[in-house]
């Protein structure tokens, strides 16, 4: 045992060392860049960090599952900082003694590799296939085609997703962790199949522009529409008269516009709501201009304002 070393924790090699993966291993040095029989050997784990006997450098030894110098070959050294490099595009930092952590990581991409399923975009730290970096990326394509209130409400329901999956690999959101996040939001049956039916529009997206990306099954969020209450002829009455009762003194349109809008049935708010009083005849009755030629006037000031 080394004593008296501050910034590596070095074992003398055991001759009866457990190899923690011998048919891996086997006569194949660590940098070796090929699959035999279905075992992938790409990629390898570095260090800067030198012997600190001769200050030579330290190579990794899979085998030995640790790094040695070659001038003190029975010293085995597990640094402090060390780097998992896998192919040309990924290159990812351990840091405190984390060799384990960096030994399980490369594994974890040779298994990938085998499967078929390895895409170097899910390691890179730019991360182009998070969840939070694409819904970005979608906001700002949809801002071109859709109408700001339209905008606005969909950046509402994606923001939602982006607070519960931040930067996750968008592959590794599936029907579970919709269904999860559905349940988890507290909203009505109706929001939530909204907020449901704008990820599904964004998966969607993101399928058509990220081919490795497959669209995730989604969980069906039934809701019904609410009925709206109905009373009787009575009732309503006396609701009408105690509206003329509270509001007559502040303003007796207020109570005529509810009788009114009551009494006629065919007569809409919104036509209510342009009728000039001009157009109401004081001897008690009024003709309700066409809907469609107050929409042609309004047309034609808007116009007039450009
Ligand atoms: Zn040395």
């Amino acid at each position: 045992m080394q004593r008296g070393r501050k910034k590596t924790s070095a074992i003398e090699y055991n001759s009866n060392f457990v190899l923690n993966y011998p048919n891996a291993c086997s006569n194949i040095t660590s940098t070796v860049n090929s699959f035999q029989g279905g075992v992938c050997m790409k990629g390898s784990i570095y260090t800067d960090q030198r012997c600190e006997i001769c200050g030579g450098t330290l190579r990794h030894d899979e085998n030995r599952d640790g790094f040695f110098c070659k001038n003190h070959l029975k010293i085995k050294v597990v640094p402090e900082k060390c780097r998992v490099k896998f192919g040309r595009q990924v290159s990812r930092r351990f840091y405190n003694y984390e060799y384990l952590k960096a030994r399980q990581f490369l594994e974890g991409l040779r298994f990938k590799t085998i499967e078929g399923t390895y895409d170097y975009r899910d390691y890179l730290s730019k991360n182009p296939l998070g969840f939070q970096n694409l819904a970005e990326k979608w906001l700002a394509h949809k801002e071109h085609y859709i109408s700001k209130n339209h905008h606005r409400n969909i950046k509402r329901e994606i923001r939602k997703a982006i607070d519960t999956w931040g930067q996750t690999n968008v592959k590794a959101i599936g029907y579970g962790e919709i269904q999860d996040f559905l349940d988890s939001l507290k909203l009505s049956s109706k929001s939530k199949s909204e907020v449901r039916s704008v990820l599904h529009t964004f998966f969607t997206w993101v399928c058509r522009r990220e081919k490795s990306v497959e669209m995730p099954d989604f969980p069906e969020v039934k809701f019904e529409l609410g009925w709206r209450n109905i009373i009787n002829i009575e009732t309503q009455q006396a609701i009408i008269s105690e509206v003329k009762r509270i509001s007559w003194d502040i303003n007796p349109k207020i109570w005529i516009g509810i009788k009114w809008l009551a009494t006629y049935i065919a007569f809409r708010p919104n036509e209510l709501r342009m009728l000039k009083e001009s157009e109401i005849n004081v001897s008690g009755f009024f003709v309700v201009p066409k809907a469609e030629r107050k929409k042609a006037e309004a047309d034609y000031h808007a116009a007039r304002r450009y």
